[in-house]
């Protein structure tokens, strides 16, 4: 089958091949069970995961024990937000502060604990994506427990001010204050500065979103003032990940997360130069339609372009494009039951832009793109 460029890397993305040598070496040959005691096999595994938490927290000015690894970013999102159920059941705060364009990993935990007692704000986004951090902090009430705010977001790639709502946390000057959890699924390797900022509780981040494999994520549990976030687990078994993920570590994926944590920060600048160059090069080229695009052009992530035309249905944009580039309407993991999106539907964008928009997203990987051929076809649709 002939394969068409790929424009799909917020779904997901290749392997890095320097991550896959790395995966294949801890499933053939260093095979061992990091819980083994008994062998050098076991002590092997265990340093590889030692060392592939050393390289994530790195990224994250973070501890190494603050790292759990989880099976990716979905995993992350509901122990970060479910695990935080107990803590605020029996304290009596119970009020969580979110935003409408949240991924369902998100929205759906948050959705649960309304059936436990538990009461949600949602806060709404602008026209063009961003939430305010001043309403989000405008929402909190002495007895909000978490506000879950995402760092990209995953449709249209628009930032969202996670700096400025953590220093409106800290600026609360309660120790106790709300816990903060930012799902950076979609920004982890590409905009981990203000990831760094210690009023950030909670950092969910998935695996195959930065060139590792899929099936394996971490969630960073920060200590605020000397004590961990109350979390309690999900599951409960062997104790691994000091209780809160019980099972054997998947050796080889975690390895390979490690390698490609400090790979994405090392090339982070040059990385972003190349995605740079994509989005105005397809930018370029698209203008003679008079697009609209979403998200604040200084504020969104350089790999994502979310856009529509004018006119235009989404479905048959990526009929017409099936032969030229692997495009999407949208966020693969709501794909399966055809939807409009929740996201841009928050946005207040009129019911023809919300289905008419597609999301074509790259790497600094992503070979040329012929993006005048496919702009020439979807001028021939109009
Ligand atoms: N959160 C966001 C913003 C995402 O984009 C995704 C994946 O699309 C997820 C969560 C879920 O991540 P995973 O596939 O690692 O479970």
């Amino acid at each position: 089958m002939a394969r068409v460029p790929y424009l799909d890397c917020a779904a997901t993305t290749q392997v890095d091949p320097r991550v896959a040598e790395l995966v294949m070496r801890f499933m053939v040959e260093e095979f061992g069970n990091a819980g083994s005691r008994t062998h050098t096999y076991g002590a092997a595994a265990q340093r590889e995961v030692n060392s592939a938490r050393e390289r994530i927290a790195a990224t994250l000015a973070a501890s190494p024990e603050e790292i759990i690894f989880t099976s990716g970013a979905t995993e992350s999102d509901n122990l970060a937000i479910l695990g935080l159920a107990e803590a605020g059941l029996e304290s009596g705060r119970r009020h969580i502060v979110t935003t409408a364009i949240e991924h369902k990993a998100v929205l759906e935990p948050v959705e649960h604990l309304k059936t436990r007692g538990f009461d949600a704000t949602l806060v709404c986004p602008d026209r063009l994506g961003h939430v305010a951090a001043g309403e989000v902090l405008g929402a909190v009430r002495p007895d909000t427990l978490l506000v879950s705010v995402m760092h990209a977001n995953n449709e249209t790639g628009a930032l969202q001010p996670v700096d400025a709502i953590a220093e409106g946390l800290a600026n609360l000057g309660d120790g106790d204050g709300p816990y903060f959890h930012v799902d950076a699924a979609q920004s982890y390797g590409k905009e981990t500065g203000e990831l760094r900022n210690t009023r950030i509780d909670l950092i969910s981040i998935s695996g195959h979103k930065v060139f590792a494999p899929k099936g394996v994520g971490a969630l960073l549990a920060r200590r605020r003032r000397g004590r961990r976030p109350p979390l309690r687990p999900l599951m409960h078994g062997g104790g691994q990940e000091r209780g809160l993920r019980p099972g054997t570590l998947p050796v080889p994926l975690i390895a390979g997360l490690g390698l490609a944590a400090e790979l994405a920060e090392a090339e982070r600048a040059e990385r972003a130069r190349a995605c740079r160059r994509i989005r105005a090069a397809a930018l370029e080229a698209f203008a003679p339609l008079a697009p609209v695009v979403h998200a604040d052009p200084s504020r969104v992530l350089p790999n994502i372009l979310s856009i529509a035309f004018p006119g235009l249905d989404a479905e048959a944009l990526m009929v017409a494009l099936k032969d030229m580039a692997a495009v999407s309407n949208g966020s693969a993991c709501t794909s399966e039951r055809y939807s409009l999106s929740h996201v841009l539907e928050a946005m207040g964008l009129p019911s023809e832009i919300v289905s008419g928009t597609v999301r074509m997203s790259w790497s600094h990987a992503t070979p040329a793109v012929p993006w005048e051929r496919i702009a020439d076809a979807i001028g021939l649709m109009a």
